[in-house]
């Protein structure tokens, strides 16, 4: 008999993922929505989106033999949101996903141990290709499609039960693994996500014009903020979490004791003068394996200035 995917989703849990599900690797209508909406100009100066378009239509594209896309989900909420900080003025906002160490680096490692394994367990042969967030996949796609959830109203994964502070992984095989069923749309008639986010990014249920998202204005934009905006910024000094934190489905989300994501010493205290008053040296040596160092040193200079020049001081 060959790999069952019980087999593999015992394995991916052995190996810290949260969740598993089998995708079948198909083409599925939501991914055309892509070139709609690079067409509309909403990925801004995210060129790379185009550019992979294609490729990202059908993870065929990647590996014409594919049968199966393994979706995996790792926990990274650590602490209740920002409960120390919320009314303090003069305190910079990370983004959670941010605040321990590059989920790239952990979870290409563990995908890769999951492939390792399944190549000593199959008796067939198969090949397979893994990728965290920065593969030519569209992952949330593929995770509903799995059975992990449902891509909400802001554009997240959300799993009925743990929420959607969630790194998805996946792996692309030939192996043609059992899928599950997909996971159900169950925002229903909320609409809390689109209500909270102050720049207005969420433009209609599950459209994000990513040009206007603090997410984007703060870890992919090169340049200037547009001034317009920069009110809006707040004291996000890199990435925004507003629009998952009013989500009914993450109010009683589990938090996750796995080290790599547990926040890092010289993040817990954000002050804003103190951050900007920090020295390269120090922020380098805090950015080491951080997710942070997407935003460049520049970028987060920036964004800090824009979010004191908020705060009044
Ligand atoms: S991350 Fe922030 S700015 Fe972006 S859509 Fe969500 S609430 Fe709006
Ligand atoms: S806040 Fe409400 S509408 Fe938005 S993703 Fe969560 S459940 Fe869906």
């Amino acid at each position: 008999m060959g790999l069952t995917s019980a087999a593999v989703k015992a394995r991916a849990r052995a190996l810290g993922f949260d969740l598993c599900g089998i995708a079948p690797a198909t083409s599925f209508p939501e991914l055309a929505f892509l070139r709609e909406w690079l067409d509309r100009g909403y990925a801004g100066g995210m060129a790379y989106m185009a550019r992979t378009a294609e490729r990202r239509a059908d993870v065929r594209a990647v590996l014409p033999e594919a049968h199966s896309v393994i979706v995996t989900g790792t926990l990274y909420n650590t602490v209740p949101a920002y409960a120390d900080e919320a009314p303090a003025p003069g305190v910079g906002r990370i983004s959670r996903y941010a605040w321990g160490d590059d989920y790239h680096d952990v979870l290409k490692g563990r995908l890769d141990a999951l492939v390792a394994w399944m190549h000593t367990e199959s008796p067939d042969a198969f090949e397979a290709r893994a990728y965290v967030d920065t593969g030519p996949v569209q992952e949330r796609v593929y995770a509903q499609y799995a059975g992990l959830g449902w891509i909400g109203k802001n554009t997240c994964l959300i799993n009925p039960d743990v929420g959607s502070w969630l790194f998805l992984g996946e792996i692309i095989c030939t192996l043609p693994l059992q899928p599950d069923a997909p996971g159900l749309d169950q925002c229903g008639a909320c609409t809390r996500c689109l209500d909270a986010c102050p720049t207005g990014a969420l433009v209609d249920a599950g459209v994000l014009d990513a040009t206007r998202c603090i997410s984007y204005l703060t870890i992919e934009l090169r340049g200037d903020i547009p001034a317009a905006l920069r009110p809006a910024i707040g004291n996000h000094v890199y990435g925004c979490d507003i629009c998952q934190d009013v989500c009914p489905y993450n109010q009683a989300a589990p938090v996750s004791s796995d080290p790599a994501w547990q926040p890092r010493a010289g993040l817990q205290h954000r002050r804003l003068l103190d951050l900007c008053l920090r020295s390269d040296e120090e922020w380098r040596a805090l950015l080491e394996g951080s997710p942070m160092r997407r935003a460049k040193l520049d970028g987060l200079r920036r964004n800090i200035a824009v979010a004191l020049a908020n705060s009044g001081e």
